[in-house]
């Protein structure tokens, strides 16, 4: 079946689609985007990561490409003429196509939308995670507007290719101070010896993660402790557990960092309960 993909008011097969060779995404990553998981056919957290959306395209001061309404009709649309019962659907929104120039174009130029969607083999994430993942520190050399969920990916693309090149699935970016900031792309927990769990606060230099909002107010339902702080690759490389957020990986496990044993070297109880509650929060 040929993929489909949604690009600025039309569905076709990618080897029909086409983005202008001047939209500001190419000329300058101006633009933003948001993944959500999908779950038999639902879109799972959809008005939080569609809040994030709005909330990123208002810190570029870019318009929403369209009403909300019509943009969830364009993502169940295109998971539809993708066939996909799980997996995730990816937009993107930039500035849209003006001859190139540093300054925003005008109003009139509308921005350029994309939307497209893969399936996801939640069985083989759910293997995964009962192993757990080995981690690598890579230094954090984005820029200071970690919040916004732009599409300058380049230095989380480096960071996380050095890890897999290294045997790692997730590379954690460290600051100069030697605190950890995130994953490439993921948000970052440690779990200390008084099961305090410990995450950096949702400031600019990262992410708010959806599945870190999800996986806080868990952890609070539950009555444990969290405290959003930064901790550092130290603090990490003692601690009883660490693990990575994010939409696609949902909650998995990091048994070692660096090539050192964290724990017990396995998924720890918090890690794997936490794990079990987000499936069970998401329907899984
Ligand atoms: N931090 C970064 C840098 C990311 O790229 C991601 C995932 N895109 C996350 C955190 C996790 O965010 P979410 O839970 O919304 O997927």
């Amino acid at each position: 079946m040929a993929r489909i993909i949604y690009v600025n008011g039309r569905y076709s097969p990618y080897s029909q689609a086409s983005i202008h060779v001047e939209d500001r995404g190419f000329q300058f990553a101006d633009g933003v985007y948001e993944v959500c998981f999908i779950h038999n056919r639902v879109i799972v957290d959809l008005d939080g990561h569609l809040d994030r959306l709005d909330r990123s395209l208002g810190e570029l001061r870019m318009a929403p490409p369209m009403s909300r309404p019509a943009l969830i009709h364009v993502m169940n649309e295109t998971l539809r003429r993708n066939k996909i019962r799980n997996g995730y659907t990816y937009l993107q929104v930039t500035r849209g196509a003006a001859p190139r120039a540093f300054s925003f174009p005008g109003d009139d130029i509308g921005s350029s939308l994309i939307c497209m969607a893969r399936p996801h083999d939640e069985k083989k994430n759910n293997a995964l995670a009962k192993k757990g993942i080995n981690a690598l520190t890579v230094p954090d050399i984005r820029w200071a507007r970690r919040d916004i969920k732009s599409i300058s990916l380049l230095p989380q693309m480096l960071a996380s290719q050095t890890a897999l090149d290294q045997g790692c699935a997730e590379a954690l970016l460290v600051e100069d101070d030697g605190f950890i900031t995130e994953g490439s792309h993921s948000n970052a927990w440690m779990v200390d010896h008084d099961n305090r769990l410990l995450t950096r606060r949702a400031d600019n230099s990262i992410l708010r993660g959806r599945t870190r909002e999800v996986v806080a107010a868990t952890i609070i339902e539950l009555g444990l402790k969290l405290e959003e702080r930064a901790f550092s690759v130290d603090e990490a490389l003692a601690a009883k557990e660490v693990f990575v957020t994010s939409t696609t990986a949902l909650l998995m496990p990091v048994v070692q960092i660096d090539g050192k044993q964290i724990g017990a070297g396995v998924p720890g109880d918090i890690s794997n309960k936490l794990r079990q509650l987000i499936c069970d929060a998401y329907g899984m």
